[in-house]
């Protein structure tokens, strides 16, 4: 028990979030980005891609959970096949894992992100996924 108050943090409070370039390729926005006060540890946020936007080539230490909320998108594993996903699915990514993530070349892609940080950290980014990678010509 501690005496800590439940935080409600009300819709439209916080600011949309562009996503830094060093981690994406193309427009992402960040929306209602959470993290849980210690010892939690969970963190995460809604994120979109417009279309053609994905993340760089990247890993999570305890892995990762994404929710797809909207549009149509693509999930890849190093050295697996691109594949496609869409409202309501869930994708796990193990910890360590090195992926990518992102919208298709026509449609946007919408995901809640929930991720555990180790050490402060949630995630180790890499290099940007190459058009022939994104077009899956090179998996
Ligand atoms: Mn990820």
């Amino acid at each position: 028990m501690n005496d800590a108050p439940l935080k409600v943090t009300r819709s439209g409070e916080q600011p949309l979030i562009r996503g830094q370039a060093d981690y994406f390729t193309g427009t992402v926005e960040i929306d209602t980005p959470f993290r849980a006060d210690s010892p939690g540890r969970v963190s995460g946020g809604h994120i979109s891609f417009k279309p053609g936007a994905r993340t760089v080539w990247h890993s999570h230490p305890l892995g990762q959970t994404l929710v797809v909320t909207r549009g149509a998108g693509f999930v890849q594993r190093w050295g697996g096949p691109v594949q496609a996903i869409g409202p309501g699915d869930v994708v796990w990514i193990p910890a360590d894992e090195k992926h990518w993530h992102g919208a298709t070349a026509t449609e946007g892609m919408s995901h809640v992100a929930i991720t555990e940080h180790q050490d402060g950290k949630t995630s180790d980014w890499l290099e940007p996924v190459s058009e022939a990678q994104y077009s899956g010509a090179d998996s």
